[in-house]
């Protein structure tokens, strides 16, 4: 048996989502989620070969029981020799890591030390590092960072307008997140134009429960709409984006909100279900404006559409050229709605969608849905799994 298949980890503080890959063509062997880890309602869900099985995990229920139990599975399947390495999605890797990296105690150390830029992500990613480290003792373990793409930003893009002295002694700055997904969407359009990725200026924007949207010039990351965190930018799911720093003294200073409850309510509260107060969910919203004429869910979905072809055009103030823009996400894949409303606004960019192939490329298709006389603008299903397990297995090759 062939040992070249990826273990692939993005492990959350309740959920640990795994699929092992073979990194050559990115087919998925096998893929799974253990979720409500570290409750008695814990359970592994797995896909192989077109069944699906579910079963519970064992106290205390958290990611170790949930790796144990992926060790029983993959065995089960006579997959465990298939596996050359793991690489783990981490969130932050600060200034300190701009390219994938092979795991050792220095580099957990700094995974620790930069969980202050991110609480509520690298501390679940380091779980799953060392329950995969203590299981899979032999195997090299990668960890590819979500802020490594945007590495490439000039300060320009980084800076803050704040005192200088707060990127300098406390690295407050802008990191940008979703690089993998930006990464790959980015790599697929310079295939579509035919051309190498460092020859191509696109704008890419990554709509899921999260949103962000990159400028990359000749390959390279120069800007996103995410920023020190990801609630930075357009508005999201349930996480507001951008919105006047003043209203935040507004709500704790006039309208007593504690500084948890202001964080509550920028994150969990806001973006298309605040908006619509109805769910962060864009196939609901579209349903309810469809079926109910629900004013507010139309709102939600039309404000979110305006933000994030604002944030397009500001970003191309980066590029000297743009050969064309990209939808990916679950919202830019499926949502001919979201994408005819964000397009609309951006003729002058010479942007402009057919409305048949907006309608038709759903559903994991990918393609062009510009005009014959537009700039192109692709759907790319994104898949950030497959760069995860290319990158790993590059950097082992080269270890
Ligand atoms: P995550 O960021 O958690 O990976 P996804 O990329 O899966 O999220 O995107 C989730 C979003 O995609 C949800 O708002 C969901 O409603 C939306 N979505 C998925 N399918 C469709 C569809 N057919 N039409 C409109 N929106 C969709």
């Amino acid at each position: 048996m062939k040992k070249n298949a990826i273990l692939v980890i993005n492990c959350g503080s309740s959920s640990l989502k795994f699929s092992l890959i073979n990194p050559e063509c990115g087919e998925i062997i096998i893929s799974g989620i253990a979720e409500r880890l570290s409750s008695p309602s814990a359970c592994i869900t797995t896909k192989y070969q077109g069944d699906k099985g579910q079963q519970p995990l064992s106290p205390p229920y958290a990611h170790k029981a949930a790796i144990s139990e992926l060790v029983g599975i993959l065995s089960k399947h006579q997959l465990v020799e298939q596996v050359c390495a793991i690489g783990h999605r981490v969130v932050h890797g600060g200034e300190d890591y701009s390219q994938p990296t092979l795991i050792t105690d220095d580099v957990k150390q700094t995974i620790v030390k930069l969980s202050k830029l991110a609480p509520l992500h690298n501390p679940a990613n380091l779980i799953g590092i060392e329950a995969c480290q203590k299981v899979f003792s032999q195997l090299p373990q990668m960890a590819i960072f979500d802020t490594a793409f945007h590495q490439t930003m000039p300060d320009t893009a980084y800076i803050y307008g704040i005192p200088y002295s707060m990127y300098q002694k406390h690295s407050i700055r802008k990191y940008g997140f979703h690089g993998t997904s930006h990464y790959f969407v980015a790599t697929q359009a310079a295939k579509m134009l035919n051309r190498p990725l460092s020859d191509c200026n696109i704008i890419t924007a990554h709509l899921g429960n999260g949103c962000s949207v990159t400028a990359v010039s000749q390959g390279k990351s120069v800007d996103s709409s995410m920023g020190f965190t990801p609630l930075e930018g357009v508005m999201m799911g349930s996480r507001s984006g951008s919105i006047d720093p003043g209203i935040i003294f507004h709500l704790i200073d006039q309208l007593g909100y504690s500084a948890d409850e202001v964080n509550k309510l920028l994150n969990k509260e806001s973006g298309l279900l605040g908006v619509s107060g109805l769910s962060n969910d864009c196939r609901t919203l579209e349903q309810a404006m469809l079926e109910e004429k629900h004013p507010q869910a139309k709102l939600a979905l039309d404000v979110f559409s305006y933000q994030i072809a604002k944030s397009i055009a500001s970003l191309s103030a980066s590029l000297n050229q743009l050969d064309g823009i990209v939808f990916t996400g679950g919202i830019g894949e499926n949502s001919s709605y979201v994408r005819e409303q964000v397009t609309s606004y951006l003729s002058l960019l010479n942007i402009k969608i057919d409305t048949e192939k907006n309608a038709s490329t759903r559903f994991g298709q990918s393609g062009n849905i510009g005009q014959e006389n537009s700039r192109p603008c692709w759907v790319i299903p994104t898949n950030e799994e497959w760069v995860i397990a290319q990158q790993s297995y590059q950097l082992l090759n080269k270890e």
